[in-house]
Protein backbone atom coordinates (compact mmCIF):
# COMPACT_ATOMS: atom_id res chain seq x y z
CA UNK A 1 0.00 0.00 0.00
CA UNK A 2 1.62 3.56 -0.85
CA UNK A 3 0.79 6.03 1.94
CA UNK A 4 1.58 9.73 1.26
CA UNK A 5 4.32 10.64 4.07
CA UNK A 6 3.60 13.29 6.74
CA UNK A 7 6.41 15.20 8.05
CA UNK A 8 5.25 16.85 10.87
CA UNK A 9 7.23 20.00 13.05
CA UNK A 10 7.48 19.63 16.89
CA UNK A 11 8.78 23.27 17.57
CA UNK A 12 8.16 21.92 21.38
CA UNK A 13 8.66 24.70 24.01
CA UNK A 14 9.99 27.16 21.31
CA UNK A 15 8.23 29.93 19.37
CA UNK A 16 6.89 33.48 20.18
CA UNK A 17 4.52 35.75 17.75
CA UNK A 18 8.11 36.36 15.50
CA UNK A 19 8.52 32.65 14.80
CA UNK A 20 4.68 33.32 12.73
CA UNK A 21 7.10 34.46 10.01
CA UNK A 22 9.33 30.89 9.92
CA UNK A 23 5.84 29.10 9.77
CA UNK A 24 5.26 31.56 6.55
CA UNK A 25 8.23 30.55 4.91
CA UNK A 26 7.77 27.10 5.18
CA UNK A 27 4.27 27.18 3.70
CA UNK A 28 6.40 29.47 1.00
CA UNK A 29 8.55 27.01 0.30
CA UNK A 30 6.16 24.40 0.27
CA UNK A 31 5.53 24.19 -3.69
CA UNK A 32 4.33 21.95 -6.55
CA UNK A 33 7.26 19.74 -6.21
CA UNK A 34 7.31 18.94 -2.35
CA UNK A 35 3.48 18.79 -2.46
CA UNK A 36 3.55 16.06 -4.61
CA UNK A 37 6.17 13.95 -2.34
CA UNK A 38 4.81 14.58 1.38
CA UNK A 39 2.26 16.63 3.50
CA UNK A 40 3.61 19.04 6.23
CA UNK A 41 2.44 20.36 9.59
CA UNK A 42 3.63 22.22 11.89
CA UNK A 43 2.83 21.48 16.03
CA UNK A 44 3.96 24.85 18.04
CA UNK A 45 3.43 25.78 21.24
CA UNK A 46 -0.25 25.91 22.26
CA UNK A 47 -0.15 29.36 22.76
CA UNK A 48 0.58 29.78 18.53
CA UNK A 49 -2.00 26.98 17.29
CA UNK A 50 -4.98 29.61 16.63
CA UNK A 51 -2.75 31.84 15.07
CA UNK A 52 -1.12 30.19 12.86
CA UNK A 53 -3.74 28.00 11.84
CA UNK A 54 -5.96 31.34 11.18
CA UNK A 55 -3.12 31.66 8.45
CA UNK A 56 -4.58 28.68 6.42
CA UNK A 57 -1.66 27.48 4.87
CA UNK A 58 -0.79 24.37 6.47
CA UNK A 59 -2.48 21.94 8.98
CA UNK A 60 -1.09 22.84 12.69
CA UNK A 61 -1.44 20.17 15.71
CA UNK A 62 -1.13 20.44 19.38
CA UNK A 63 2.04 19.00 21.30
CA UNK A 64 -0.17 17.48 24.22
CA UNK A 65 -3.84 17.87 25.35
CA UNK A 66 -5.96 16.54 28.42
CA UNK A 67 -8.32 13.47 28.07
CA UNK A 68 -11.24 15.00 29.47
CA UNK A 69 -13.19 18.02 27.45
CA UNK A 70 -13.01 20.70 30.48
CA UNK A 71 -12.88 21.10 34.26
CA UNK A 72 -11.17 21.59 36.91
CA UNK A 73 -7.27 21.36 35.17
CA UNK A 74 -5.69 24.52 35.88
CA UNK A 75 -3.41 25.27 32.78
CA UNK A 76 -4.38 22.15 30.82
CA UNK A 77 -5.73 21.91 27.39
CA UNK A 78 -8.17 19.64 25.96
CA UNK A 79 -8.43 18.24 22.61
CA UNK A 80 -11.43 20.10 21.84
CA UNK A 81 -9.94 23.34 23.23
CA UNK A 82 -7.08 22.53 20.53
CA UNK A 83 -9.67 21.69 17.55
CA UNK A 84 -11.81 25.10 18.45
CA UNK A 85 -8.01 26.67 17.43
CA UNK A 86 -8.08 25.45 14.50
CA UNK A 87 -5.61 22.61 14.79
CA UNK A 88 -5.60 19.25 12.55
CA UNK A 89 -3.21 17.18 14.90
CA UNK A 90 -2.13 16.57 18.86
CA UNK A 91 0.96 14.76 19.51
CA UNK A 92 0.10 12.67 22.27
CA UNK A 93 3.08 10.12 24.23
CA UNK A 94 5.69 12.37 23.33
CA UNK A 95 8.97 10.70 25.86
CA UNK A 96 9.21 14.52 27.01
CA UNK A 97 5.46 13.72 28.43
CA UNK A 98 6.21 10.53 29.24
CA UNK A 99 9.30 11.15 31.36
CA UNK A 100 8.38 14.94 32.67
CA UNK A 101 4.71 14.11 33.44
CA UNK A 102 4.79 10.70 34.42
CA UNK A 103 2.47 9.83 31.68
CA UNK A 104 1.86 5.97 31.32
CA UNK A 105 0.32 4.07 28.43
CA UNK A 106 -2.92 4.25 29.71
CA UNK A 107 -3.19 8.04 29.86
CA UNK A 108 -1.54 8.11 26.13
CA UNK A 109 -4.51 5.74 25.33
CA UNK A 110 -7.10 8.27 27.05
CA UNK A 111 -5.36 11.15 25.17
CA UNK A 112 -5.40 9.44 21.91
CA UNK A 113 -9.16 8.61 22.49
CA UNK A 114 -9.92 12.31 23.37
CA UNK A 115 -7.75 13.41 20.36
CA UNK A 116 -10.63 11.81 17.95
CA UNK A 117 -13.44 12.65 20.31
CA UNK A 118 -12.65 16.37 19.40
CA UNK A 119 -12.18 15.10 15.46
CA UNK A 120 -8.40 15.43 15.44
CA UNK A 121 -5.49 13.13 14.16
CA UNK A 122 -3.22 11.85 16.90
CA UNK A 123 0.26 11.49 16.56
CA UNK A 124 0.59 8.39 19.37
CA UNK A 125 4.58 8.50 19.95
CA UNK A 126 6.57 5.39 21.24
CA UNK A 127 10.40 4.44 21.52
CA UNK A 128 12.88 2.96 23.70
CA UNK A 129 15.46 4.50 26.47
CA UNK A 130 19.47 4.33 25.92
CA UNK A 131 19.52 1.66 28.30
CA UNK A 132 16.24 -0.32 26.99
CA UNK A 133 18.33 -0.62 23.41
CA UNK A 134 21.73 -1.50 24.88
CA UNK A 135 19.64 -4.21 27.32
CA UNK A 136 17.99 -5.21 23.87
CA UNK A 137 15.05 -4.54 25.46
CA UNK A 138 13.61 -2.08 22.22
CA UNK A 139 10.86 -4.68 20.72
CA UNK A 140 9.66 -5.37 24.15
CA UNK A 141 9.45 -1.70 24.99
CA UNK A 142 8.24 -0.36 21.60
CA UNK A 143 5.34 -3.29 21.51
CA UNK A 144 4.01 -3.04 24.88
CA UNK A 145 3.54 0.78 24.48
CA UNK A 146 1.99 0.42 21.08
CA UNK A 147 -0.06 -2.17 22.34
CA UNK A 148 -1.15 0.18 25.67
CA UNK A 149 -1.29 3.48 23.54
CA UNK A 150 -3.19 2.62 21.03
CA UNK A 151 -7.30 2.38 21.82
CA UNK A 152 -9.12 -0.30 19.72
CA UNK A 153 -10.40 1.53 16.55
CA UNK A 154 -7.45 2.88 15.47
CA UNK A 155 -7.11 3.52 11.60
CA UNK A 156 -5.01 5.09 9.29
CA UNK A 157 -7.61 8.15 9.39
CA UNK A 158 -7.36 9.14 13.26
CA UNK A 159 -3.83 8.05 14.30
CA UNK A 160 -0.22 8.44 12.86
CA UNK A 161 2.28 6.57 14.95
CA UNK A 162 5.90 8.07 15.59
CA UNK A 163 8.41 6.11 16.45
CA UNK A 164 11.08 8.35 18.59
CA UNK A 165 14.04 6.41 20.29
CA UNK A 166 14.69 8.80 23.92
CA UNK A 167 18.43 8.74 23.09
CA UNK A 168 17.96 9.84 19.70
CA UNK A 169 15.90 12.82 20.40
CA UNK A 170 17.85 16.41 20.42
CA UNK A 171 21.27 14.39 20.60
CA UNK A 172 22.28 14.02 16.95
CA UNK A 173 22.48 10.34 17.34
CA UNK A 174 20.54 8.37 15.32
CA UNK A 175 20.15 4.35 14.78
CA UNK A 176 21.19 2.71 11.76
CA UNK A 177 18.71 2.61 8.95
CA UNK A 178 18.74 -1.69 9.69
CA UNK A 179 17.85 -0.54 13.49
CA UNK A 180 15.05 1.47 12.12
CA UNK A 181 13.44 -0.70 9.77
CA UNK A 182 13.62 -3.62 12.45
CA UNK A 183 11.37 -1.43 14.89
CA UNK A 184 9.38 -0.04 11.72
CA UNK A 185 8.71 -3.53 10.57
CA UNK A 186 7.86 -4.65 13.86
CA UNK A 187 5.71 -1.70 14.71
CA UNK A 188 3.57 -2.58 11.02
CA UNK A 189 3.27 -6.56 12.06
CA UNK A 190 1.86 -5.29 15.16
CA UNK A 191 -0.28 -2.59 14.00
CA UNK A 192 -1.98 -5.44 11.60
CA UNK A 193 -2.31 -8.51 13.36
CA UNK A 194 -4.37 -6.14 16.02
CA UNK A 195 -6.31 -3.67 13.46
CA UNK A 196 -6.59 -6.11 10.38
CA UNK A 197 -5.35 -4.85 6.59
CA UNK A 198 -6.57 -0.90 7.03
CA UNK A 199 -3.08 -0.78 9.22
CA UNK A 200 -1.16 -1.38 6.33
CA UNK A 201 -2.20 2.70 5.69
CA UNK A 202 -1.46 3.83 9.08
CA UNK A 203 1.48 6.35 8.90
CA UNK A 204 4.37 5.19 11.17
CA UNK A 205 7.14 8.50 11.34
CA UNK A 206 10.64 8.19 12.52
CA UNK A 207 11.83 10.89 14.86
CA UNK A 208 14.90 11.83 16.64
CA UNK A 209 17.57 13.98 15.16
CA UNK A 210 16.40 14.12 11.62
CA UNK A 211 18.16 16.79 9.66
CA UNK A 212 18.36 17.37 6.04
CA UNK A 213 21.88 15.31 5.96
CA UNK A 214 20.23 12.38 7.04
CA UNK A 215 16.69 12.18 6.14
CA UNK A 216 17.54 10.80 2.56
CA UNK A 217 18.48 7.48 4.18
CA UNK A 218 16.11 7.30 7.06
CA UNK A 219 13.43 7.98 4.99
CA UNK A 220 14.19 5.35 2.57
CA UNK A 221 13.83 2.64 4.85
CA UNK A 222 10.70 0.41 4.86
CA UNK A 223 7.47 1.31 6.71
CA UNK A 224 8.98 4.59 7.48
CA UNK A 225 6.09 7.03 5.95
CA UNK A 226 7.56 10.17 7.16
CA UNK A 227 9.29 12.21 10.05
CA UNK A 228 7.84 14.06 13.20
CA UNK A 229 11.36 16.64 13.84
CA UNK A 230 12.13 18.31 16.95
CA UNK A 231 15.10 21.00 16.46
CA UNK A 232 15.44 21.15 12.73
CA UNK A 233 11.44 22.34 11.93
CA UNK A 234 12.31 25.64 13.53
CA UNK A 235 13.83 27.12 10.47
CA UNK A 236 11.98 26.48 7.63
CA UNK A 237 15.47 25.57 5.30
CA UNK A 238 15.75 23.07 7.34
CA UNK A 239 12.46 21.32 7.79
CA UNK A 240 11.77 22.13 4.07
CA UNK A 241 15.17 20.06 2.92
CA UNK A 242 13.93 17.35 5.37
CA UNK A 243 10.60 17.60 3.32
CA UNK A 244 12.53 17.07 -0.06
CA UNK A 245 14.14 14.37 0.80
CA UNK A 246 11.81 12.07 -0.40
C1 LIG B 1 11.04 15.36 18.82
O1 LIG B 1 11.12 15.96 19.87
O2 LIG B 1 9.95 14.89 18.48
C2 LIG B 1 12.25 15.23 18.03
C3 LIG B 1 12.28 14.29 17.13
O3 LIG B 1 13.28 16.09 18.32
P1 LIG B 1 14.66 16.28 17.47
O4 LIG B 1 14.29 16.22 16.01
O5 LIG B 1 15.17 17.61 17.88
O6 LIG B 1 15.53 15.13 17.86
Amino acid sequence: MSVKPLVAGNWKMNGLKASVAEFEAIAAGYDAALKAKAELAICPPFTLVATLAQKGLLPVGGQDCHAKVSGAHTGDTSAEMLKDAGATYVIVGHSERRTDHAETDAVVKAKTEAAWRAGLVAIVCVGETHAERTGGKTLDVVGTQVAGSLPDGTTAANTVIAYEPVWAIGTGLTPTAADVKEVHNFIRKELVKRFGADANGIRILYGGSVKPSNAAELMAVEDVNGALVGGASLKASDFLGIAAAY
